[in-house]
């Protein structure tokens, strides 16, 4: 038996209850905890495939419980918010969460998001040591800094290249504007992610050139971008 295994941290009894009959039903292994301790001591022993975490716990914060698992796991972490937290929710996402919920969320929305998240392990598995990145029609050859798609190379500007690069190699993975303007420029100022905006935009219409099928990256109003593994 090779079960995907959840661990879910939520205080709040109802919620908690629908999501593990929800991973139950869907024959996902889960353990489930209501503080925060719990949670890190959890991640540590039982060694689980992805955490859903709600932010707002009794004994400490959300934040604080995802840069202490940073400190040794790559784990996919999926935060889960009330709207009230939109910035505890970006604030998760810098400290290194890959996506997030927001209460309240349908049973479909988790079930997405857990396959988002196991795929993110799978590929990060295989390619962790790879010199070249392939998603669906897109190749990037990090060693000569090209990048093309099916045969032809991609003409892209310096920038275009380096949100590509951070893109794939956190392919799976909502980046906000604050961490993506950091990486690129160095710095997050609100002109950098006005420019990022429009980088973006050219980078997309490059990627996807007319091929609705081939929707690599994903807008998060508010919050980021992600590339999504076809
Ligand atoms: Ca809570």
């Amino acid at each position: 038996m090779n079960k995907f295994t959840v661990l879910v941290v939520e205080d709040d009894t109802p919620v908690r209850n629908l999501i593990t009959t929800t991973l139950k039903s869907h024959d996902y292994k889960y353990y489930s905890v209501s503080c925060g301790r719990d949670a890190l001591s959890e991640t540590a022993s039982r060694n689980p495939d992805t955490v859903l975490l709600d932010l707002g716990l009794p004994d400490m914060d959300g934040v604080e419980v995802i840069k202490s698992i940073r400190t040794w796991s790559n784990i996919p972490i999926i935060v889960i918010s009330a709207r009230s937290e939109d910035d505890e929710k970006i604030e998760a996402l810098d400290a290194g969460a890959d996506d997030y919920l927001t209460k309240p969320f349908s049973v479909e929305e988790m079930l997405a998001r857990l396959r988002v998240a196991q795929r993110r392990l799978s590929i990060a598995e295989q390619t962790s040591n790879e010199s070249v990145f392939y998603n669906g029609r897109l190749k990037i050859d990090f060693a000569s800094g090209c990048a093309f798609l099916g045969n032809e190379e991609m003409h892209l500007t310096p920038i275009e290249y380096k949100l590509l690069c951070l893109m794939a190699k956190n392919v799976g993975k909502v980046l906000t504007h604050t961490y993506i303007t950091k990486n690129v420029w160095g710095s997050s100022w609100e002109n950098d992610i006005a420019s990022l905006r429009v980088f973006m935009a050219s980078l997309r219409k490059k990627l996807e050139s007319g091929d609705e099928s081939q929707q690599y990256i994903q807008t998060h109003i508010g919050v980021g971008y992600r590339m999504m593994k076809l």
